[in-house]
């Protein structure tokens, strides 16, 4: 019997054996964000054995989280323990041989660089996408890869970004580094080429304002860990090089083929330019002094449907809407002296939420509410 025993199934696998295992063992991967979609990812690869992980959140376990956050019990919530705290103390239990570096945080372009430091590949378990920009920034700055999820209502997307080693400051480092090394014919589009920008804030659907069924958030963290074990034990060729999507509702399931989305002028991967890890791009957000109130200001200026938003919060509060602006406050959502927040929202996308004077809650309740 060898220490790999309790990985015995997994080493079975041709294209895992015991070399496989100890490459592994000896990894370190990146989970950003802790909810339905970082559990699910945390415990598989904590389960398959990965050597350190490293999780950031900046959320606490809520009641209405268990219902698809795998690693949370009603302990957790009864504790108000925050979401990478209880991941951790969760996943010591499941193997304990796994370390884990659970960060109470908000990943952003100030600490992303110290919080990725080591990780060979960095996993989205996020639920926006100006934060999803930052790690594939990061991603194609450095040459690691990056595994995009998302999962909303019964609906996911997941997609593995293996950067272009071309030209540049850090290009080609993401080969060798661990397991995995390809060249430029195994590279793939980054997220920028597929998705060049961020949704309008209010023109899709978040977990929050639609919902979310449980099976569709599984299914989308089961391809990331699959192909981050892959990676890992680097058998690149072996990795999915298209846009998975599926819908467990209408049970479609369809795979894109993105090979040739690469844009030779995306900003990201073709001009190499970082402007999210930078911190030049992305939504502002400055505290309004004296009103215990944050402003939230998009990157660019929209038109939105104030009407479809006050009706997408209509189940989480009593909002009023006029032609300049929706609000009203929140009813499970509370400030940092337990007051109620306040969500006014205007046509341009600016937002304000009263009752919090921490910058990265009210990103977060902008998020959840508005999404972006
Ligand atoms: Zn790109």
């Amino acid at each position: 019997m060898t220490d790999l025993h309790r990985y015995h199934r997994q080493m079975l696998l041709p294209g895992i054996g015991e070399t496989g295992q100890r490459r592994i063992r000896a990894a370190h991967v990146l989970v950003v964000g802790c909810g339905a979609l970082g559990t699910a990812i945390a415990d598989g690869l904590a389960r398959a054995g990965v050597g350190t992980l490293t999780i950031v959140d900046r959320d606490f376990v809520e009641i209405t989280n268990l219902q698809r956050q795998v690693l949370f019990d009603e302990t957790d919530v009864a504790s108000g323990l925050p979401k990478a705290e209880a991941a951790r103390r969760k996943l010591a239990r499941i193997n304990h041989e796994v370390v884990v570096h659970a960060h109470v945080a908000d990943f952003n372009h100030r600490n992303a660089a110290r919080l990725a430091a080591g990780a060979e590949v960095i996993v989205d378990g996020l639920d926006n996408f100006e934060t999803r920009y930052l790690l594939n920034d990061l991603a194609v700055r450095d040459g690691r890869p990056y595994v995009y999820g998302g999962a909303v209502a019964t609906t996911g997307l997941s997609m593995t970004v293996l950067p272009w080693p071309g030209a540049g400051a850090g290009a080609g480092t993401g080969a060798g580094r661990g397991g995995a090394a390809w060249g430029a014919s195994e590279s793939t589009p980054c997220l920028r080429c597929v998705f060049p920008e961020a949704p309008p804030p209010g023109s899709s659907p978040t977990c929050d304002t639609a919902g979310v069924l449980g099976p569709a958030v599984t299914m989308v963290a089961a391809h990331q860990v699959a192909q981050t074990l892959k990676l890992l034990v680097g058998r690149v060729d072996a990795v999915d090089r298209g846009l998975l999507s599926l819908d467990v509702w209408t049970n479609v399931v369809q795979r894109f083929d993105v090979s040739g989305a690469r844009n030779p002028d995306c900003e990201c991967c073709g001009a190499r330019t970082f402007a999210y890890l930078d911190g030049r791009a992305g939504s502002g957000a400055t505290t309004l002094c004296g009103r215990e109130a944050v402003q939230i200001t998009p990157a660019a200026d929209h038109r939105l449907d104030l009407a479809g938003i006050a009706a997408q919060l209509a189940a989480h509060g009593t909002f009023t809407v006029n032609e300049f602006l929706v609000r009203g406050v929140l009813r499970d959502e509370r400030g940092g002296s337990g007051a109620p927040v306040e969500l006014t929202v205007f046509p341009d996308g600016r937002a304000i939420v009263k009752g919090i004077t921490d910058v990265d809650a009210a990103r977060a309740v902008y998020a959840r509410y508005v999404g972006a």
